[in-house]
């Protein structure tokens, strides 16, 4: 199995990595007294509580489902008793159902849990669905869906994403090193059952021990590529890691699959090693409590459906900081109440010290073009943001505003510290509901 250095990379921002938590292996958070599980943790349709206040529930077990196609079902991540159906808003401002289960700190397994069938590639793709997987390096777009594109037999190519590129975030960097047999088992069952003829595991070059973990795994593996990629952030990006991996330009308005490839990041392949083997659907992740505040990181594993302030206390991560982000530092979302759960996309907490949180003021743009000379997709950032202003619809959409991925290296880079990005999203919300 080769390593191969890619000589390709969309652009980007060299922002500092910070990975203090690298070495620091897995530790299991101690199951706490509640768990608040939301109806939606997915992009897709919202799911119904299958249970009611008073039953007993079990881990693994199907808590929530949708009849939509574009959903998948929710399990209890402890097992107890529900003590509520709730409404909840989630960070997104999307408002769900939410599953409270007080904890009896057994951790049954739910009887029902057995090691899923996949005989063929349909079995395969159902089993997915049932596990409940979504992308776990934080889109939360539901897995089986990329798996079940309507034409996946001109597929032929697996993009892994192990790039990493945030800040901070050493999650999947732990999953390579301390999951690698599930990784090679989860990748052999895409492989298999979708046909797929060459794999790439793309991993920045700022990340060697991953690169040594993985090319001893697949050494007798002569379809799998490693490819070092450039330590240059967005380069996990969808489009950027499928560019530095084969080569390919995902042309706007298409997907991915429309171009023969599809991207699965490293932790959701390795999930589904583990699934197919133990049937225990997604009930707990890996995630990094990191951050400028933050003197003692951890990676932890944490049942889905904590709170975030459990998590903290746990970090013993006191209340004198300025913020708190779930996810990156680039594309996390602010966090205003420590009593929000835990989800299945998330992969890091983040705690900012006071100093870091205070957002600089903004003066006028000079015209510097920065902001166009690290855009991945070639944008031009600043006329984004006065086109909309100006709310010019047509504008927008001649500057191609739906290719933005808020990646969020404009807003970085920007001298007059404008709010690039954050305008970019807004403008996208403009065109969407023009
Ligand atoms: S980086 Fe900032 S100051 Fe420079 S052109 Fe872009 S918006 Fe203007
Ligand atoms: S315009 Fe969008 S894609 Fe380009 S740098 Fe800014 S946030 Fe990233």
């Amino acid at each position: 199995m080769p390593i191969i250095k890619s000589k390709k990379s969309l652009h980007g921002a060299l922002v500092s990595h910070c990975k203090k938590s690298k070495d620091n292996e897995t530790e299991t958070i101690p199951i706490p007294s509640k768990v608040k599980i939301p109806m939606i943790q997915h992009m897709g349709a919202p799911c119904s509580p299958l249970v009611k206040v008073g039953d007993q529930v079990y881990v693994g077990q199907k808590i929530g489902e949708s009849p939509e196609y574009f959903s998948v079902p929710i399990h209890a991540s402890c097992s107890g008793v529900v003590k509520a159906i709730e409404d909840f808003n989630t960070p997104m401002g999307v408002s769900c159902k939410s599953v409270v289960i007080e904890t009896d700190g057994q951790q049954t397994v739910d009887p029902e849990i057995k090691v899923p069938t996949a005989n063929n590639k349909d079995e395969f793709i159902t089993a997915v669905k049932e596990s409940g997987l979504v992308g776990l390096g934080g889109a939360g777009f539901p897995t089986f869906i990329k798996l079940a594109y309507k034409d996946i037999d001109s597929v032929k190519n697996l993009v892994i994403n192990a790039a990493e590129c945030e800040p901070y975030i050493t999650a999947d960097y732990r999953e390579c090193l301390e999951s690698t047999q599930n990784i090679v088992e989860g990748i052999n069952l895409v492989k298999k059952h979708l046909n797929i003829e060459n794999i790439y595991i793309g991993v920045e070059d700022n990340k060697p021990e991953a690169v040594q973990v993985l090319n001893k795994a697949f050494h007798d593996s002569s379809d799998v590529k490693i490819v070092r990629l450039k330590t240059i952030y967005p380069q996990g990006a969808e489009k950027s890691i499928i560019y530095a991996t084969c080569g390919i330009v995902v042309e706007e308005g298409k997907l991915p699959a429309d171009h023969g490839v599809i991207v699965l990041n490293i932790s959701t392949v390795g999930f589904i090693g583990s699934y197919m083997k133990t049937g225990m659907p997604l009930v707990s992740k890996r995630i990094t409590v990191d951050g400028d505040f933050v003197s003692n990181p951890k990676n932890l594993r944490v049942p889905i459906g904590i709170d975030i302030q459990t998590v903290l206390e746990y970090c013993n991560i006191k209340e004198e900081y300025g913020k708190v982000l779930m996810g990156g530092p680039m594309m996390g979302i602010t966090v205003n109440d420590t009593l929000t759960p835990i989800i299945k996309n998330n992969n890091a907490i983040i705690v900012l010290s006071k100093e870091a949180s205070i957002a600089p003021p903004t003066t006028a743009c000079i015209r510097c073009g920065k902001c166009i000379a690290v855009c991945p997709l070639k944008l031009m950032p600043a006329k984004l943001e006065k086109a909309y202003d100006n709310k010019n619809v047509e504008l927008l959409n001649e500057l191609h505003i739906s290719l933005c991925i808020n990646c969020g290296c404009c807003t970085y880079i920007c001298p007059a510290k404008r709010h690039l990005a954050q305008k970019n999203q807004l403008a996208k919300a403009l065109v969407r509901n023009k």
